[in-house]
């Protein structure tokens, strides 16, 4: 199978890299031929592994080039994610897969809408890389990745590739579950980061406010008919709190850099399910409008 990788960012390049290291056929897609004149200048992606940098010449192409392609990961953030899919539309063949890496929920069905015929694989990583130039990304967290198919549980044959790369992986048929309790995680922890400007460790000054955000989220995730992403919700919270203690979240990260999170697809996703459900959760609502003021009196969007 050839490998498409688009979005040429942190967790693309882990992917790409590892994939074409392991000699799998993979080509990246960039956004313009502006963008793929100046990789080609670099000659490649460069990889940073416990310090140690090493460039792969991955072939490239612009998104607009007519290949077919069968297999694709998109590897874009949740808001860039449906226009960057409808952007290879074209280029789809009618059996194509397509793997979503995006973090938090929504942006996978709005790509899945986009590519009706394509079969749409959800995938929820604990990885963690970011980028220390352009086409360069340190590799900054082992972790796992889990991949599912919420309509169809049988896994894809193409799971050889990654194991050949060295993605450390598992096909999962609860990819939603996952997913679920992942959201839960973040909205519980996330959000607070920003509003205290702390590190993960320091929301333990916080009990009270992080109980009652898991109090809600555990009642909307039974309400929403995810039961299991909600056992012991609050008993996972404050274990990521002690196991993260020194870092900062990714949107504390976000906010620093003056980038734009996605708190759309993260606690506004989880406050439009709540609304949808008439499931109230007045501390959720208020802590979403809390940051988005926070977020636009520092000039960043608030979705
Ligand atoms: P990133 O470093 O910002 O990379 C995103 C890439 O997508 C950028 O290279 C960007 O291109 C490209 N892109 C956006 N729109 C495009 C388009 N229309 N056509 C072509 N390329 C396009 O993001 P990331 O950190 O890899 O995150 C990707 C997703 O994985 C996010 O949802 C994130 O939350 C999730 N995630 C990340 C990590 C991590 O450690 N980084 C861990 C777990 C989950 P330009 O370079 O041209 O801007």
């Amino acid at each position: 199978m050839h490998w498409h990788v688009l979005g040429a960012g942190s967790l693309g390049t882990l992917w790409a890299a590892r994939l074409a290291r392991a000699n799998v056929p993979v080509t990246l897609l960039l956004r313009n031929r502006q963008r793929l004149a100046s990789y080609r200048q670099g000659g490649g992606l460069t990889l940073v592994e416990q310090g140690e940098a090493s460039l792969y010449p991955v072939p490239a192409q612009s998104v607009d080039e007519q290949s077919p392609i069968r297999l694709l990961l998109l590897a874009c953030k949740a808001y860039d994610a449906e226009a960057a899919g409808a952007s290879v539309a074209h280029r789809l063949s009618a059996d194509a897969h397509v793997v979503l890496l995006q973090n938090g929920m929504g942006s996978q069905d709005a790509v899945a809408a986009r590519l009706p015929r394509a079969r749409c694989i959800l995938a929820s990583s604990t990885e963690g890389a970011f980028r220390d130039g352009d086409f360069r990304v340190v590799f900054a967290g082992h972790g796992h990745t889990w991949l599912g198919d919420p309509q169809q549980p049988s896994p894809v044959a193409w799971l050889e590739d990654l194991a050949n790369a060295g993605i450390s992986h598992e096909w999962t048929p609860d990819i939603l579950s996952r997913l679920w309790r992942k959201l839960a995680l973040n909205c519980a922890i996330n959000p607070l980061t920003v509003l205290h400007d702390c590190r993960n460790g320091d929301l333990q000054q916080h009990p009270a406010e992080v109980a009652t955000l898991c109090t809600e989220l555990s009642e909307l995730l039974s309400v929403c008919g995810q039961p299991a992403a909600a056992e012991n919700l609050a008993e996972e919270v404050q274990r990521v709190i002690k196991a993260t203690a020194a870092n900062y979240s990714s949107m504390h990260q976000d906010v620093a850099r003056q980038q734009r999170t996605e708190i759309s697809y993260l606690i506004g996703h989880a406050w439009a399910v709540a609304q949808r459900h008439n499931c109230a959760v007045p501390h959720l609502q208020m802590l979403l409008q809390r940051l988005q003021k926070h977020l636009q009196e520092r000039h960043l969007p608030g979705d």
